[in-house]
């Protein structure tokens, strides 16, 4: 049994589509399928290159005002230049001898220097990078226009993410807020543009469900997600996705029964789990992602605390590999702190090519096995499917 989505007014107006693609009338929705929707607009999955599926180019933890607000950057978007010298992390973070402070210090987890954040991608691009999957979101102050930006300044593909992060940072009237509601402004973000501007959302999420327990607000945010990616084609990706593994079946059955391919849908902060657990996901076609990569070492050092990092992480990353999970597997840094930064000491958006690649490597990963981990899992991912009518609740 299928519906037709109604959606809200006020899109309708800002949509501006002339022909209906489903039955009931309801307006149309473009049909993606087989494209990757970027800041820049659609473009062939073939062109998207090593592929970082979980970052946060800027990033203010702050809860929005509303459902349908959204929290802005301390500081209103300004030419690059303007902004030289400022930023609260500037004087907040960095502390005595130039080293950045770590977890707590004000500003740790503040990234709002435009010319910073470029600087870091850029390194990425350098090393032979493609694309970024910023999944910044309502609760994390995305900034649409400056992500647009970045793309043009660095020539790397940027995907944006949409949807409400974890519920600690909900805005203060989710509980009266409707599923329908919630869903309508995602549709908006993937169809019409993020924030009234004109720079879509490829990417539904990262849908906070840190669980223990998931609550009604949770399962609100990850129905509207659902049935966001359902109508739109656009694929999706959680933050967690639950706290224990019952709870992420649990999150993985709702998306299901709002009639999303698991195939499109991705766990994020989940790789580094038990092997048994993360085999639960991929057994339902989902993806399980290692994120969350990179710190700086906790003590100075010469850059031995990195390479040992990287070499831990290859490993686990390893374990995966030899579950056969090779196809399920995606890799990201999650950069949402200073000590992350390269400028500070930490990986930055290149410590998975500069050391985790090699350390792989070392343990007799191939070639191959990379590129389908850096490229055709996230290629094969972030590929819209054709928007779908919604699926009949019981
Ligand atoms: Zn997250």
């Amino acid at each position: 049994m299928l519906r037709p989505h109604r959606i809200g007014a006020a899109i309708v107006l800002a949509l501006g589509f002339g022909v209906s693609a489903q039955r009931g009338g309801a307006p149309a929705i473009p049909n993606l399928a087989g494209k990757v929707l970027t800041v820049l607009g659609p473009i062939d999955p073939a062109t998207l290159g090593t592929t970082l599926m979980h970052e946060h180019i800027f990033i203010d933890f702050k809860p929005p005002e509303s459902v349908g607000s959204w929290a802005p950057l301390q500081r209103a978007p300004q030419p690059p230049q303007a902004q030289a010298g400022q930023g609260r992390q500037g004087a907040g973070a960095v502390q005595q001898g130039g080293r950045v402070g770590g977890r707590g210090t004000p500003g740790w987890n503040l990234l709002d220097n435009y010319d910073e954040s470029l600087a870091e991608v850029m390194e990425f691009k350098k090393v032979g990078g493609g694309t970024i999957v910023d999944v910044t979101n309502f609760g994390l102050s995305r900034n649409p226009a400056w992500l647009k930006r970045i793309s043009e300044a660095s020539g790397l593909h940027v995907v944006m993410g949409s949807g409400w992060y974890q519920k600690a940072l909900h805005p203060p009237d989710m509980t009266d807020r409707t599923v329908e509601e919630l869903t309508d402004i995602i549709v908006r973000d993937v169809v019409a543009g993020a924030q009234g501007t004109n720079i879509k959302s490829g990417i539904v999420g990262e849908v906070g469900v840190q669980g223990r327990p998931i609550t009604e607000n949770e399962i609100k945010s990850i129905r509207a997600s659902a049935r966001a990616s359902r109508l739109t084609g656009a694929p999706m990706t959680f933050h967690m996705g639950g706290g224990t593994p019952e709870e992420k079946q649990q999150t993985l059955d709702i998306v299901a029964s709002e009639g999303v391919d698991l195939n499109h849908v991705v766990m994020g902060h989940n790789g580094s789990g038990d092997v048994a657990v993360m085999k639960q996901i991929t057994d339902r076609g989902a993806y399980i992602e290692f994120d969350y990569i990179g710190d700086a070492p906790q003590t100075p050092d010469d850059g031995a605390g990195l390479r040992q990092l990287a070499e831990r992480r290859a490993q686990q990353i390893k374990n995966l590999i030899d579950a056969g999970l090779t196809d399920r597997i995606l890799v990201a840094h999650d950069v949402c702190t200073q000590p992350q930064l390269k400028k500070n000491g930490g990986g930055g958006f290149v410590f998975t090519s500069n050391l985790v690649i090699p350390a792989l490597k070392a343990l007799g990963v191939s070639d191959e096995v990379v590129r389908r981990i850096m490229i055709d899992n996230p290629r094969r991912v972030l590929t819209f499917v054709a928007p779908q009518p919604l699926v009949a609740q019981k």
